[in-house]
């Protein structure tokens, strides 16, 4: 064999090699594609496609390797079918195809191809008997060289940003991917050299004005950037798994941070922290939040954790039982940037959600764009009703704020309240002692009045430390007696009273204050459960509510705030009562005047009726012959004297072809001759509204003369 023989052997092999076939989808490989786009390199309007399945993986997970090979297979055959004579389709890699396209008459055209592949990649797929829904993410080269690297670097772009769509290789692209690569390089470096940093945003009652808590938000003091906002690197974090430890660093922090403000005598704040996709999907993640809180020794309630709706949608969580793990720790759950996304309301009722937080472009427009204050108003009912508390974001005027109020918000943050600050400036904001001011929180007209009763003074001094950020009036009686006395003079709402007091029981005070009062909201708190008793001031309605002695904290909160809502309630009920009867004398007076304009009118319209009928009766007997056409020639009026003539057929038409233009003249004549041979002298008028043609009527007014 000589060496060219040789060569020549080498060369068909390497052909055939090209040429071999994916078994699976009958459909050639890499190393032919590759051999095709060095062919076309002289082409400059090549394009490139390269197209990758999405969640095959889990798919084989889920249903076994055989699945993703059927469902491959039959991917395959549905490009095949979009394929084109004189385009080159290949298995490029396990779940990827690549279709090459060598002449492309324009960038319009080739993303139009990637459009229809992934319309027909997404039509659902029957697996084992089911059907299978798996899209794909199709990066797009044209006219640029490397043909190749520039459509990968597409698709790995358009896998992370634009899943389950195309995205075509631009320049900037190559630069972004390039920061991204860079960036995640800065963020290890970031975690080993502490360059992260909780920022507090201020949240404040709607109620009270004062502030409630605060959102942690990380910043990242970057060496030579500056300070970097989280909207920039939080999705770097999240794809290259980093998220998770700085996560739990942020949770700590702010735990941490939480406890030193209570040392400093701000001990009834509430700290929010975000939480990303990936940390709520790590199966150990409400492990670490329980063990943050005993580490931190804070108390659950005091801790809120955000998470937005998209990830509860998200199908790699499965959020029910995720929530009511976190849920059984006893932290709160938020609703982030609520209304952005798709989750209904109904369906957040099934989950143990305590707050959602109304995204700011709502919050943005809600003076000004009657669309969002009703979305608003809709969300803030929907959520009261199933006791779900609404925060609205981004609040940055006095107006939005007082819209807000009304709209019966129970929070508000943003940068009217405060913009994001580091923990010490945090502190000093608390101790400017900043709160909404009365004017703008005005609604309150009469202070939420709070009465307490209890013999023992230590009880009732730490219930007032409790409430004292609650923004109530607290009024507070050391027996049965003196509540009653307070009661007496002041307007009170809700009642706490203790059970066992000297000379007269809690159950007793309660009895007289609801045949006296019957409008406050009653409740009983007590260490001391004599069910007989309570049960019957229950039963008669004298309590309202049975709170146990020792009070958690947030729950007994949450109680009193509830039964002012109830009181509220029932105040805003009874005004209703009394506005709708106001209402009915109004409508009742409004509706005997209506009833005698409508007389009058009547009366009015008969006499017109009878001026018409008139006018109609005349133009009828009138002795001249009369008809009218409408603009367009037809007679739409005869009297009884016009059927007397003899007229022919055409003859209206006739009468409209000889008239003038009706823009030129209003009155005219016309001369015409009848079937009898009686010449008439006719008088037109064109009847004119404004610059439009109403018709036009003629009088046949004489016979001019007999012909023979
Ligand atoms: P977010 O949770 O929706 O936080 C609110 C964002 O709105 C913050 O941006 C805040 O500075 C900004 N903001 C607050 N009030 C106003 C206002 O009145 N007007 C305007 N225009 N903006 C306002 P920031 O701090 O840049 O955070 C951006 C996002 O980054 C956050 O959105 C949150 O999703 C995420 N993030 C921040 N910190 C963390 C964290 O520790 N972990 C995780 N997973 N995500 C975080
Ligand atoms: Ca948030
Ligand atoms: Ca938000």
């Amino acid at each position: 064999m000589t060496t060219s023989h040789i060569e020549e052997r080498l060369e068909a092999l390497e052909e055939r090699r090209a040429l071999l076939l994916d078994v699976l989808t009958g459909l050639p490989g890499r190393d032919a594609l590759l051999d095709r786009i060095e062919e076309q390199r002289s082409s400059t309007a090549a394009g490139l496609l390269c197209i990758d399945m999405d969640q095959l993986a889990a798919l084989n997970e889920a249903m076994g390797l055989t699945a993703g090979d059927v469902l491959l297979a039959e991917a395959a055959k549905r490009i095949a079918l979009h394929t084109g004579e004189s385009n080159f389709l290949v298995r490029y890699g396990g779940d990827e195809f690549a279709l090459l396209m060598p002449f492309v008459e324009s960038a319009g055209h080739i993303e139009r191809k990637a459009s229809e592949l992934l319309d027909a990649l997404r039509r659902p797929y029957l697996i084992a008997g089911r059907e299978v829904f798996v899209g794909a993410s199709i990066g797009i080269a044209f006219a640029s060289t490397p043909l190749l690297q520039h459509a990968e670097a597409a698709l790995a772009r358009a896998k992370i940003s634009a899943r389950g769509s195309w995205l075509m290789y631009s320049p900037g692209l190559a630069r972004s991917q390039y920061e991204r690569f860079h960036l995640k390089t800065e963020l290890r470096q970031a975690i080993e050299q502490s360059q992260f940093e909780v920022y507090y945003q201020p949240k404040a009652s709607c109620r009270s004005g004062m502030v409630t808590g605060f959102e942690a938000l990380i910043r990242w003091n970057h060496p030579q950037r500056g300070l970097i906002s989280p909207s920039e690197f939080i999705p770097a974090l999240e794809e290259s798994g980093l998220i998770e430890r700085v996560g739990a660093w942020v949770l700590k922090e702010s735990c941490m941070q939480l406890k030193q403000w209570d040392a400093a005598g701000y001990s009834a704040l509430q700290i929010a922290v975000n939480v990303s996709l990936r940390q709520l999907a790590d199966p150990a993640f409400a492990e670490l939040v329980g063990n943050t809180l005993l580490e931190t020794h804070l108390s659950p309630q005091r801790l809120e954790l955000e998470l937005t709706e998209s990830m509860l949608m998200h199908d790699s969580v499965s959020a029910e039982a995720l929530l009511r793990k976190l849920k059984a720790l006893g932290v709160r759950l938020a609703i982030d940037d609520f209304g952005t996304g798709y989750s209904s309301l109904a369906y957040l009722k099934r989950l143990p959600i305590d707050t959602i937080k109304i995204d700011r472009a709502f919050v943005q427009d809600i003076t000004t764009d009657p669309n969002d204050a009703s979305i608003t108003r809709a969300i803030v009912g929907m959520a009261h009703s199933l006791k779900i508390a609404v925060v609205a974001e981004g609040v940055e005027t006095e107006a939005q704020l007082s819209t807000l109020i009304a709209e019966q918000c129970e929070s508000v943050q943003g940068y009217y309240i405060g913009k994001p600050m580091p923990a010490d400036k945090a502190l000093a904001f608390l101790s400017s002692g900043w709160s909404i001011a009365p004017e703008i929180l005005g609604r309150p007209v009469k202070a939420r009045t709070l009465l307490l009763v209890d013999d023992e003074e230590s009880i009732v001094l730490a219930l007032k430390r409790l409430l004292r950020r609650e923004g109530y009036r607290i009024l507070s009686a050391s027996s049965g007696a003196e509540g009653l006395d307070l009661l007496a003079k002041n307007d009170v709402d809700v009642i706490v009273s203790d059970q066992r007091m000297p000379n007269m029981t809690g159950e007793e005070f309660l009895r007289r204050t609801k045949e006296l009062y019957p409008d406050t909201v009653r409740m009983v708190l007590s260490g001391y459960a004599d069910m007989q008793s309570i049960t019957n001031a229950i039963n008669r309605g004298a309590v309202y509510k049975f709170l146990s002695k020792p009070w958690d904290d947030q729950n007994l909160k949450d109680n009193i705030q509830e039964a002012f809502r109830r009181k509220e309630l029932s105040d805003e009920s009874r005004r209703l009562v009394n506005d709708i009867a106001v209402a009915n004398t109004d409508l009742n007076r409004s509706n005997k005047s209506l009833a005698t304009m409508l007389d009058e009118q009547s009366h009015r319209s008969m006499i017109g009726h009878a001026a018409l009928a008139m006018v109609q009766e005349t133009l009828h007997l009138l002795p001249a012959p009369v008809v009218g056409l409408d603009p367009q020639g037809m007679v739409v009026l005869r009297n009884e004297s016009f059927f007397k003539l003899h007229l022919s057929m055409d003859a209206c038409s006739t009468l409209a072809s000889h008239c003038p233009p009706w823009q030129d003249t209003e009155s005219f004549f016309l001369e015409m001759t009848d079937q009898d041979n009686q010449r008439w002298n006719i008088a037109g008028r064109n009847l004119v509204t404004g610059n439009q043609h109403r018709g036009t009527v003629f009088v046949f007014l004489n016979r001019l003369c007999h012909h023979a």
